[in-house]
């Protein structure tokens, strides 16, 4: 091949003008490229790239005949979510949690090397099409009277590819124009969604809110009571109850609207009503305390289990990716079911923690970015006022964020305390970065990015739990990059007992039995620590069960018992408070004293 830049000649001879040396080059690649096809006896085969195809807007009209299909969380957080949507009007149907069918319809319709959740959430979605199908409705039907609702992002994971899975699956499957509805990781759905059929205003953000905080923290008491219930089976029974419950609190919430006294008909009539009702739904979440009888009613309904505290479990806080560590089933290998059964209390990660977790990284770029704005040139010093404006932009976004966390910590709390106090609040994620950022960059994205890593520091060494577990995705990018991480932060924390479980559609028992192992020392150490409790606390376990069988009080979930220094294991603190009562003469009251979370 000649190196000379000289005009290319094509086949017909005829000379063409080359306006630049990257078109030259480019033609005489092309041009190699065929002479070698040629030779080799090879096609240039022309690839078909996937767009996303322009699909029809959900209109308003389509409301009362369309229904809104959603899922990928716990079964309690979509109940609850469930409950919100329909009291806003929506016909709402949940996906069923996926399992390994889903999974392998995942893998058949969905393109090849995705990461484990995608397989599992996109197969579960073309699943539930095909059972509508096999219902009797036809392929026309389900793709005009359904749509699918979904969390995305722009990356920089693979989550920033789940909304063309999603239509690239429906497609080969046979539904294709079936239309997904991205719920934005950032910024919500966008202007032409929010137009037509859903309404993403201050209503839908209020009731999303309410439905996964208290999804959050119903689901953590009953992993609290559950080990130590001493008729089994008795949580679930008031779970499924309260839940229900729960349901029909959230589908009556009506939203705070202008009553027809004096003073809504002046505001009315100033033109300022939509503002008026706005502020008013807002301070009605902050100051209504609507919900907290209903929460009461909950907390007194799961106070009437009867536990034994007496019991000895090691404790196992559970980590990972987001949707390995919170779906209940086929995807993280029944994990919760298993540790329960293998006599493990769990302390399961609220999804507040991500959502806290996003205002963080909100709050942290806005601090990064402060003067980078895009095409912004720094005005002369005596420029005041375009200084100043500067500044008062770049305060009143970071205040926005700054104010969104401290409301969304405040709500979350209020929930819990509701509750009887006993779950956890949320984590701060000033000291999360702290911890993890000298072992994984907190700017970098992605998944769960620095938390993994953060999270094993933050709760061994605040003796919350005996060991961490964390369910990891199978061909989950930022995971395999915390996977590095944690093998220099397990070597400076000795005593650490961390294990990573790469989640995937097979191999559970390989995966159960690696758990029994890492359980195993969990257990020894649980073990250890209430041995030394019940040594050091100068009774013996009948003693102190004896006592514990004239108290009711003791015998309830909503007793809180404080937490020691050192004490890990809730049977060990329980042994070591009543030890006290005892030695002390006091009488315990029913609802115990504040725990120490
Ligand atoms: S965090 Fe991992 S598992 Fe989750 S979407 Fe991203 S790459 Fe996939």
């Amino acid at each position: 091949m000649s190196t000379s830049f000289q005009p290319a000649k094509p086949a017909n001879g005829a000379l063409v003008q080359i306006s630049s040396t990257e078109e030259l080059i480019r033609r005489r690649l092309e041009a190699e490229r065929a002479r070698l096809e040629k030779q080799y006896g090879l096609q240039h085969k022309q690839a078909h790239h996937f767009h996303k195809p322009v699909e029809r807007v959900f209109t308003k009209a389509e409301r009362g005949t369309t229904t809104l299909l959603f899922g990928g969380l716990t079964w309690k957080h979509e109940k609850l979510v469930h409950a919100s949507f329909e009291g806003l009007g929506y016909n709402t149907e949940v996906i069923p949690t996926p399992d390994v069918a889903a999974f392998q319809l995942g893998k058949e319709y969905g393109n090849n090397g995705q990461c484990n959740p995608t397989y599992f959430t996109v197969g579960n979605l073309v699943q539930y099409l095909q059972r509508l199908e096999e219902k009797g409705l036809s392929k026309k039907e389900i793709i005009d009277r359904y749509i699918f609702l979904t969390a995305g992002a722009c990356g920089p994971c693979r989550f920033g590819m789940y909304e063309a899975e999603y239509r690239l699956a429906l497609r080969n499957s046979g539904f294709d124009g079936f239309r997904v509805i991205l719920f934005q990781q950032s910024g919500g759905l966008n202007q032409a969604d929010l137009e037509a059929g859903l309404e993403m205003n201050l209503d839908f953000f209020l009731g999303m809110l309410n439905g996964l905080n208290i999804g959050d923290l119903v689901n953590e008491v009953a992993h609290i009571i559950r080990p130590y219930e001493v008729n089994a089976g008795e949580t679930d029974a008031v779970l499924e109850e309260v839940m229900d419950y729960l349901h029909s609190v959230i589908k009556r919430k009506r939203p705070w609207q202008l009553n027809g006294g004096t003073w809504s008909s002046f505001i009315r009539k100033a033109g300022l009503a939509p503002t008026a009702e706005y502020l008013g739904r807002f301070l009605s979440q902050l100051f209504a305390n609507e919900y907290l009888p209903h929460l009461e009613h909950v907390r007194e309904r799961f106070n009437s289990i009867k536990v034994d505290r007496t019991r000895v479990k090691p404790i196992v806080k559970i980590t990972g990716e987001f949707w390995a560590q919170t779906t209940e089933g086929d995807g993280n290998f029944n994990m919760f079911q298993f540790l329960h059964k293998e006599g493990a209390e769990m302390l399961v990660e609220p999804i507040g923690t991500w959502i806290m977790y996003m205002l963080h990284q909100a709050v942290q770029a806005t601090k990064d970015h402060r003067g980078l704005d895009k095409d912004m040139q720094l005005p002369s010093r005596w420029e005041l006022a375009k200084r100043l404006a500067i500044q008062r932009s770049y305060y009143k976004k970071l205040g926005m964020l700054k104010f969104a966390e401290a409301v969304f910590r405040r709500e979350y709390h209020r929930i819990k305390d509701g509750l009887g106090g006993v779950a956890h609040g949320l984590t701060d994620q000033y000291e999360l970065q702290r911890l993890g950022h000298p072992y994984y960059n907190s700017r970098a994205g992605g998944g769960e990015a620095h938390l993994e890593v953060a999270k094993n520091i933050y709760y061994t060494n605040k003796e919350i739990c005996h060991m961490v577990l964390s369910l990891k995705p199978f061909g989950c990018m930022p995971s395999t990059q915390s996977d590095g991480a944690q093998s220099a932060v397990v070597a400076h924390y000795k005593d650490m007992i961390f294990l990573p479980i790469e989640t995937s559609g097979e191999g559970e028992v390989n995966a159960h039995s690696r758990v029994q192992m890492a359980l195993g020392e969990a257990k020894v150490k649980a073990k250890r620590e209430f041995a030394e409790a019940v040594a050091s606390s100068g009774y013996t376990l009948e003693e102190i069960k004896a006592f514990v069988e004239k108290h009711d009080c003791l015998q309830r979930p909503m007793y809180r018992v404080p937490k020691r220094k050192g004490v890990i294991g809730s049977g060990a603190n329980f042994i070591l408070h009543v030890a006290e009562l005892m030695k002390t003469g006091a009488t315990p009251r029913p609802g115990g004293v504040a725990a120490a979370h």
